[in-house]
């Protein structure tokens, strides 16, 4: 059966100078998180300074792209195609705002078993979304 999510436009990501080297990965298949050095801890978005200690000794390391749906919220009114906005806690223990797409969305349900799938943006990048397992 086929769950592709009807053809939506997504905008294109405000792309600067710290998030390139990200999209730079989403563009080849990867999805980034932040790892510390220091505390050991991942992180996301990756930044230059690390969230829970400011060490600088910050580095970006590939997620091996499964996790767990959060929470969701999905938009039908006022939208031409609905779609469903998660919250979704990666294997690392992060968590990022994504969209869960290719799937039934009354089927879909907390602590699901998501993995990750690239869609293109407006503009030629990449953007990270989940779809279930
Ligand atoms: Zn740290």
């Amino acid at each position: 059966m086929n769950n592709e999510t009807p053809e939506r436009n997504i905008p294109a990501p405000p792309v600067n100078a710290e998030n390139q080297r990200y999209f730079d990965a989403t563009a080849q298949g990867t999805l980034l998180i932040g790892h510390c050095k220091d505390c050991r801890q991942f992180h996301f978005y990756p930044r230059t300074l690390c969230p829970f200690c400011f060490s600088e000794r910050t580095e970006w390391v590939p997620a091996a792209g499964t996790g767990t749906i959060y929470s969701y919220s999905t938009s039908h009114r006022g939208v031409p195609i609905p779609y469903t906005i998660a919250y979704v806690t990666l294997d690392e223990g992060v968590s990022m705002m994504t969209n869960l797409v290719d799937c039934e969305i009354e089927r879909l349900s907390p602590g699901q078993r998501v993995k990750v799938v690239f869609k293109a943006a407006e503009g030629g990048s990449n953007i990270p979304m989940f779809t279930p397992i």
